[in-house]
């Protein structure tokens, strides 16, 4: 990378401590890998090692994801949020989510981090809060892509079951919602700050609803003990959301309310 490098932008997104401004004409010099400034268009500088003119272009800051699945995105995107059974809303969860993982080997999972870090450098992001379970191989590619990564391991205490295509139903299995957890606390003891601090873990139980309380309570303790954020998708179907009615007579996020887990570092998610 040249020491000093000027780049000149149609539109700059930039920040003055209070908030962000559009610069028209604006400029940007980098020196040594850090901003020096920012501003309106500067004459050529003979100082500068290396000129980037971007009139048509928009530089912005990095823009950061906080909800992705890298790891099976490239192959359900578009068709497992709206494409399933009208049975179930046109949620493609609890029918083609199970046949996709059952047919991904873990190559292909792998080609999908790739492609997916890639995709994302290029539509401009540069931080991302990954969900899966090809963390230990996210958290290697994050330093050969410069991607910066949040590593969510994903666990949960039961999966969703459809016998006919018409009801849903639940199918329990608490221990392994507690080694999940427990891989997901060796995960950070393992990763977290690698690379110069590029990879980051956080903790990531599943659904609300497949989910037992007692998994939520102590997944986002554990969170908050190492200062991390804690994500959880919910309210992502009108099947999970009928059926938190049915079990708490609330919502799903006022029954997360009250179970006395929602603050600064929860992220509630929703598919992708
Ligand atoms: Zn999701």
């Amino acid at each position: 990378m040249p020491r000093r490098m000027v780049i000149q932008a149609g539109h700059v997104i930039a920040f003055d401590g209070n908030g962000h401004r559009l610069l028209r004409d604006g400029s940007v010099v980098v020196d040594g890998g850090r901003i020096v400034s920012v501003g309106p268009r500067q004459a050529a500088r003979a100082e500068a090692d290396e000129t980037i003119e971007a009139r048509d272009g928009i530089l912005t800051p990095g823009l950061i994801s906080t909800h992705a699945h890298i790891g099976g995105s490239p192959l359900d995107r578009s068709f497992i949020e709206d494409r399933g059974n009208p049975q179930f809303f046109c949620s493609g969860l609890f029918e083609l989510l199970p046949v996709r993982g059952a047919a991904q080997d873990e190559e292909a999972t792998r080609a999908c981090v790739d492609f997916s870090m890639a995709e994302l450098l290029r539509g401009g992001v540069t931080t991302v809060m990954e969900i899966g379970g090809a963390s230990e191989y996210v958290a290697a590619r994050a330093a050969d892509y410069g991607l910066r990564v949040y590593v969510g391991l994903a666990f949960r205490s039961g999966r969703w079951l459809t016998r006919d295509g018409r009801r849903v139903e639940w199918e329990w299995d608490e221990e392994q919602g507690r080694r999940g957890l427990a891989r997901a606390i060796e995960l950070h003891k393992q990763h977290d700050g690698a690379h110069g601090d590029l990879v980051r873990c956080f903790f990531s139980p599943a659904q609300v609803d497949t989910c037992t309380p007692e998994l939520l309570k102590a997944s986002k303790r554990a969170a908050d003990e190492r200062g991390r954020p804690w994500q959880v998708h919910v309210s992502q179907s009108v099947v999970e959301f009928n059926e938190m009615l049915a079990r708490h007579g609330k919502t799903p996020i006022a029954w997360l309310r009250d179970l006395g887990v929602l603050g600064p570092n929860a992220i509630p998610g929703a598919i992708r």
